[in-house]
């Protein structure tokens, strides 16, 4: 049992899900907790969300929030990490919204907000298939398409401090509408979001499918799970066959042209699809990228699956706050941003 503060909190705040880890100095999962998110109910019910899956974690854990040091949380923005503050996000429903000083008032400790996507990737660079590499491109596939850019073992946020994100990737002049407001962006062509419309598409065409009679009973037929894809592919379905090529050569044309720019020692493909459809998946994004990718004749560029699995944002966002916390600790550790980020006092 842990003595003192040493203890750890990573949140992973997504438009569907909400997971909490309390993680000890050895990088070890305690307790973990997962819930739905209450995504059309506000803020108030939102934050009643992360505060109750954040208690189950520290139940399951053993432990109480004394033990614990500092809280990070990984979340969709556009955020103001200085303020702690979520701008607007349209999968939360929320404009505006204090969540770092609320829970830091509700939990009496020290909270980091960050994004989510960055968060994640940040779990890969150090715990996942990112270790003991330097220069990496982390892609996750899930409701829409999120990237993470570490170069020098850092991770990037840029001038804008937004890069990375690849979802909005020009794919097609002109092509179909995507949820940022243009056309043709990558996310629109290669998410779960887009796949599923795709299924749906072809089916309403005509097209024979086992989906057939699941759509019919979704009120969102958009809203194909992973797992229904994930078993339609499996048992060689032609319209779900169809529509994830589809996505998987998109993505891999998107990741040849970052490759043939930014060289990175490995692209690590994460999120919902890519752990529902595994290798396979993998598989056909690579044989695309390899095309596209003529800056990389010997296929120096390793295309590989994460590591952490749903764990990699809650873990990734427990470390960036574990190691900022720590900033003012000897110049041992290598911090990955070039700007400090703020912590929200309680
Ligand atoms: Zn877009």
């Amino acid at each position: 049992m842990s003595r003192g503060q040493d203890l750890t909190i990573g949140i992973d705040v997504g438009g569907t899900k909400i997971l909490a880890a309390v993680v000890d100095r050895h990088n070890r999962i305690l307790g973990r907790a997962k819930i739905a998110t209450p995504a059309a109910q506000g803020e108030t019910a939102l934050l009643a969300a992360i505060v109750g899956c954040l208690e189950e974690a520290l139940r399951e854990a053993h432990t109480n929030i004394e033990q614990v040091e500092s809280i990070g949380v990984g979340c969709p923005g556009p955020l103001d990490t200085k303020a702690g503050v979520v701008l607007s996000s349209a999968n939360l429903n929320v404009q505006h919204f204090p969540l770092g000083p609320e829970l830091a008032r509700v939990t009496g400790r020290p909270v980091l907000l960050e994004n989510d996507v960055r968060m994640g990737g940040y779990g890969e660079l150090k715990l996942g298939a990112g270790r003991d590499y330097d220069d990496l491109l982390i892609v996750f596939v899930g409701t829409g398409i999120g990237g993470c850019l570490v170069l020098d073992g850092q991770v990037r946020s840029g001038a804008t401090g937004n890069a990375g994100e690849i979802g909005h990737t020009p794919i097609k002049p002109g092509g179909a509408k995507c949820g940022c407001g243009n056309r043709g962006c990558l996310e629109a062509y290669a998410s779960r979001s887009a796949i599923s419309r795709r299924i749906v598409k072809q089916i309403r065409r005509g097209q024979p499918s086992i989906l057939r009679a699941k759509l019919a009973k979704l009120d969102q037929p958009a809203r194909l799970k992973s797992k229904d894809i994930q078993a339609a592919f499996e048992l060689n379905d032609p319209v779900v066959r169809e529509a994830v090529e589809r996505s998987a050569h998109r993505l891999g044309l998107a990741l040849g042209g970052m490759i043939n720019v930014l060289a990175p020692q490995r692209v690590i493909l994460g999120g919902g699809i890519v752990e529902a459809l595994g290798e396979s998946y993998i598989d056909l994004v690579r044989a695309s990228a390899r095309r596209q990718a003529i800056a990389d004749p010997a296929a120096v560029v390793e295309i590989v699956a994460s590591q952490l699995g749903d764990d990699a944002g809650a873990l990734g966002a427990a470390l960036w706050s574990r190691e900022h916390q720590h900033r003012h600790a000897p110049p041992a550790s290598n911090f990955p941003v070039t700007e400090q980020p703020a912590f929200i006092e309680p």
